[in-house]
């Protein structure tokens, strides 16, 4: 088994830092980004990562050309990316009240959440259908589920049941070629998006994006998960 290369979005802080580390001990190479270089070298210095195992690379996942030359600079030190973790996102301060959010509230959340994934995937994942092999872990949330809608947070919601809706059919376009793409909510976690009060640590939450971020070929794809089991859309 070829030792994979997974990059991860939003690498410096939070589920996203938790999901390199995991990742780093089953084994893969990580490419740990974010918009801000210094937290990311920062982030990345706490790891205790072997030499040559990790790399930190500035990536803000709402500008394209940063995407770009993100992909460049992890092809060339790791030698391509077979594993994406699209974690990034935003939760802005938002009213219960969907008519009360401004279209710009709803602009910059989707541009991050989903306009964001997005654009990393058509970056990442071709290369991937190339080479046959190609895991997509979609960081959504239980804010997304349809079947669950509620009046919290309007655009986060929205952005996230976009974002699923986009990895089914992400899912479906690359069946054949070998890349298996999924939707994980976290569930509630302890991080500065989370907050204090919640009831799971950072090694719950990430538990099941690295188990999708390491599926096998026959693994599920299309599917939303947590806690490693389907959940409803
Ligand atoms: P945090 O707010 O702690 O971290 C968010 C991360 O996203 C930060 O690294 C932040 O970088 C990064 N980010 C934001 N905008 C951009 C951008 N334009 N480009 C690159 N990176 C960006 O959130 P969590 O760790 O809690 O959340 C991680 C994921 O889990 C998100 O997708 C979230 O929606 C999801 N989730 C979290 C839950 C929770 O309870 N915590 C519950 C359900 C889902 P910077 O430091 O530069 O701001």
């Amino acid at each position: 088994m070829p030792q994979r290369v997974a990059a991860v979005t939003g690498a410096n802080r939070g589920l996203g830092l938790e999901t390199a580390r995991q990742l780093l001990a089953h084994g893969l190479r990580v490419a740990l980004t974010g918009r801000d270089l210094d937290a990311v070298e920062r982030a990345l210095g706490g790891l205790d990562a072997a030499p040559g195992s990790a790399i930190a690379v500035a990536m803000d996942v709402t500008d394209p050309s940063s995407i770009k030359r993100a992909h460049r600079a992890i092809v060339k030190a790791l030698g391509s990316v077979d594993v994406i973790v699209n974690n990034a996102a935003i939760l802005l301060f938002e009213s219960s009240d969907v008519l009360e959010t401004p279209l710009d509230g709803f602009r910059k959340t989707f541009e991050t959440n989903c306009f964001g994934v997005i654009e990393v995937c058509r970056e990442f994942v071709p290369p991937m259908a190339d080479r046959g092999y190609g895991r997509v872990v979609n960081v959504s949330s239980g804010a997304g589920q349809l079947s669950k809608m509620s009046t919290y947070a309007p655009a986060y919601s929205m952005s996230k049941s976009a974002l699923n809706a986009f990895t089914r059919i992400l899912a479906q376009t690359y069946r054949d070629a070998g890349v298996l793409a999924n939707v994980v909510d976290p569930g509630w976690v302890r991080t500065d998006m989370g907050g204090r009060s919640a009831p799971r640590s950072v090694q719950q939450g990430a538990d099941t994006t690295v188990w999708l971020a390491t599926l096998p070929d026959n693994g599920p794809s299309g599917g939303f998960f947590r806690d490693r089991r389907a959940i409803e859309w």
